[in-house]
């Protein structure tokens, strides 16, 4: 009998803390393949283990009572404290106490865990707070199962992720065209209780570390499709579902000093396939209806609320560029060189530039007809298509001014526990106020935020997390307000004609 949620008694109501987001995870029984095993337990698997512990940090610190304020606001269920991420906001401030919160857990991993438990809380958030566009099927409403599992996630603190997206086989062909035709993650069959999913979905990040997994398509879905046109959630440990993790770059790093990112925050990214999963009817909210499943991402919130939260996090990992650029020019001692300035100063304008329009989201935040209040679209999609340039730009320049320092590095932190090498390391790699330690630190973490694999993977996910660029200028297409314009250029032909001015 597969269990339903409301009885995993890996779970409970309230506030967790790092410890028992642990404990519900180990030996969980969940299909966690790397580097062909299937992995016991990922919160001791060396490929898992420190991003276990950074998402665990997050926890520790959203359940201290000092962070009551900052962190948590009261459960409307059970009045008990609850997570800010879960906070459906009814104000400009409540939009300003979620970034607050979100700030607080981004800068506890520099920004470098995207899918950490706030991003899809997002989507959640936006998902509850549009209910109706769950009902629309009048046959099948099923706003009332969105919301029952929205309270159970708020309520018992619990951590989600998405897989929103197919593999890349055949993108000429619809998702039912593929051969064979249950390739893409779809409905094969119900029954009573629930229904049955199989095939697969392409990248699930930190589904290896979440409680649960939600499955939708956010791609354009064409007639034929339905059966893929759903979203229900499933417990990462139910039957039937294969997590394959991507390679892992914390289990690769020779130790944290000389991998001080890849080695914490690598939360993974893994295929994940649905090998004929039973999901109880009540953990499904849109179910072979075309329209809705477009719908619910648009015409909620759901999709402003995730993206906000990737914005407040990718704020912050700009400021880190920021800071390690500017420490890198003070120690190699070229701070004071013009051009440097101007450069630095590109970069600062970019990282200025995303910072003003997270302020802009919840400045010119809008109210739905429920009082919900939502980021403003306009700025939040110019900042996810600026943020596609910008991260790249930032990485090239900071690349520019760390010159060959960011290479002429030990190979690993023996050498510098070997007191033979480390004479000559800490008479030729040094800077007038850095030891020789100090400065192979700095350098190495330089590295690892710009030319390591961790690196590369951070690129590429800043890059496509949103959606491919082009979908994403589209979007932005859409969401610009051309009223204005369009009056000006009226504006401005109907000043002259061929006479002259008018
Ligand atoms: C690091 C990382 C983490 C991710 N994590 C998640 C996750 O947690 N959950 C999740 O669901 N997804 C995740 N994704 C997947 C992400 O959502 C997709 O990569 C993204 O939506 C783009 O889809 P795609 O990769 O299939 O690219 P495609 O749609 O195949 O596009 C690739 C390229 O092909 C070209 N192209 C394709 N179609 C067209 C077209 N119609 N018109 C013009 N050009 C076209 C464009 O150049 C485009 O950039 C992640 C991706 C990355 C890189």
């Amino acid at each position: 009998m597969v269990k339903r949620y409301a009885d995993d008694e890996r779970f409970s109501l309230g506030l967790r803390d790092g410890e028992k987001y642990i404990n519900g995870l180990k030996n969980d029984g969940r299909s966690v393949f790397i580097d062909g095993e299937k992995v016991d337990d990922v919160t001791v698997h060396p490929a898992f283990y420190q991003a276990v512990r950074s998402i665990a940090n997050l926890y520790d610190i959203s359940s201290n009572p000092a962070n009551r304020e900052l962190m948590t606001f009261k459960s409307p269920n059970t009045d008990l404290p609850v997570n800010k991420i879960w906070m459906v906001p009814k104000s400009k401030e409540d939009l300003e106490e979620r970034r607050a919160a979100i700030e607080c857990w981004a800068e506890a991993t520099f920004g470098l865990m995207g899918r950490t438990p706030d991003h899809v809380a997002g989507f959640f958030v936006g998902w509850a707070a549009g209910l109706d566009v769950f009902d629309r099927n009048i046959n099948m409403r099923r706003s009332k199962n969105l919301l029952n599992f929205f309270n159970y996630l708020r309520d018992y603190d619990l951590f989600i992720t998405y897989t929103i997206v197919p593999p890349q086989v055949d993108r000429s062909k619809p998702m039912h065209g593929q051969n064979p035709s249950d390739l893409y993650a779809g409905v094969i069959d119900e029954c009573d209780d629930g229904v049955i999913i199989h095939g697969a979905q392409m990248l699930g990040t930190a589904t290896a570390l979440s409680d649960y997994l939600c499955l939708s398509q956010i791609t354009p879905l064409k007639k034929g499709d339905e059966n893929h046109a759903v979203n229900v959630v499933v417990a990462c440990n139910a039957p039937g579902v294969r997590i394959y993790s991507r390679r892992s770059y914390a289990a690769a790093a020779s130790s944290v000093y000389d991998y001080p990112l890849s080695s914490r925050f690598d939360e993974t990214d893994s295929l994940v396939v649905f090998d004929k999963v039973f999901i109880p009817w009540e953990q499904v909210f849109v179910y072979k209806d075309l329209e809705i499943c477009r719908d619910q991402w648009w015409d909620t919130g759901a999709h402003a609320f995730g993206n906000h939260q990737a914005q407040i996090r990718l704020c912050v990992k700009l400021k880190l560029l920021m800071g390690l650029a500017k420490r890198v020019v003070q120690m190699n001692g070229i701070e004071n060189i013009p051009s440097v300035q101007t450069l630095l100063g590109d970069m600062a304008s970019y990282a200025a530039m995303l910072e003003g329009l997270l302020d802009a989201q919840i400045a010119t935040c809008t109210s739905n007809s429920d009082g919900v209040v939502e980021p403003g679209r306009q700025a939040l999609y110019a900042s996810i298509v600026l943020q596609t340039e910008a991260y790249p730009k930032m990485l090239d320049w900071i690349r520019e001014l760390c010159g060959g320092g960011i290479i002429q590095l030990p190979s690993s932190a023996q050498d510098l526990l070997n007191p033979n090498i480390r004479a000559d390391i800490d008479r030729y790699i040094q800077s007038p106020d850095y030891s020789g330690e100090e400065r192979v630190k700095l350098m190495k973490l330089i590295w690892d935020l710009v030319g390591s694999e961790f690196a590369g993977r951070h690129e590429q996910y800043e890059k496509f997390y949103a959606g491919p660029p082009f979908v994403v200028k589209s979007r932005m297409y859409k969401e610009y307000d051309f009223e204005k314009s369009e009056y000006l250029v009226d504006s401005a032909l109907s000043g002259y004609n061929l006479k002259g001015r008018l």
